[in-house]
């Protein structure tokens, strides 16, 4: 299984090292050509805006708006997320894809950075107990997803009940940063994601 994982800036190395350690092939994304012959790809964590201006300016953006609307299994960690929303309140280049409306930096100034225990029931098929331990999640500056449409299977919230993590078909999306949780549970939810059927 080879999967992409856009290098364009932010946390893809940390993505690379934990899905090879499941034993995927990774494949770092800068230009549109990358994109053949992949089964998945990850949009990291870094900064929206610059990762969104950059994939126009390196010519991907058609791509992965194509991508995302095809049914193509993509996962978006912070950054990705938002760049996988279809409406983030103001203007910036957007892949799409998921059905829902995201607020950037939604944990303003003060809580910058902080790690949190979630439950999340689909990590079951991941995980060696029942019900999963919950999943450490560490979120940087990290956005919500406000509104979610129907289609939407809502997978994680924080204890107020704001969302966190996401799935609608083969897109993923988590506000949080697995990669660096040292919990490799989602990167294999996501490995299983692209084969399963639906
Ligand atoms: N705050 C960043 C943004 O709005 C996301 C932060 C992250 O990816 N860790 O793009």
């Amino acid at each position: 299984m080879r999967i992409g994982v856009l290098a364009l800036q932010g946390a893809f190395r940390e993505h690379r090292l934990m899905l090879e350690s499941l034993g995927a092939e990774t494949k770092e994304i800068r230009l549109p050509e990358h994109l053949d012959d992949l089964d998945g790809l990850i949009i990291p964590g870094g900064e929206s805006t610059t990762v969104g201006k950059l994939a126009v300016e390196f010519g991907l953006m058609e791509q992965l708006r194509r991508l995302a609307r095809s049914g193509f299994p993509m996962w978006g960690t912070c950054a990705g997320l938002i760049l996988l929303a279809k409406d983030v309140g103001r203007e910036q280049p957007l892949i799409g894809g998921l059905d829902i409306v995201v607020e950037r930096n939604a944990f303003g100034r003060q809580v910058d950075s902080f790690e949190t225990m979630l439950n999340v029931p689909a990590l079951a098929e991941v995980s060696d107990t029942t019900p999963p331990v919950p999943f450490p999640g560490v979120f940087i500056r990290a956005p919500i997803v406000r509104e979610a449409g129907p289609d939407v299977e809502v997978l994680a919230r924080l204890e107020d009940g704001r969302i966190v993590a996401v799935r609608q078909g083969k897109l993923l999306g988590t506000a949080f940063h697995p990669e660096l949780s040292g919990d490799e549970r989602f990167h294999r939810y996501f490995l299983k994601l692209i084969h399963s059927a639906d």
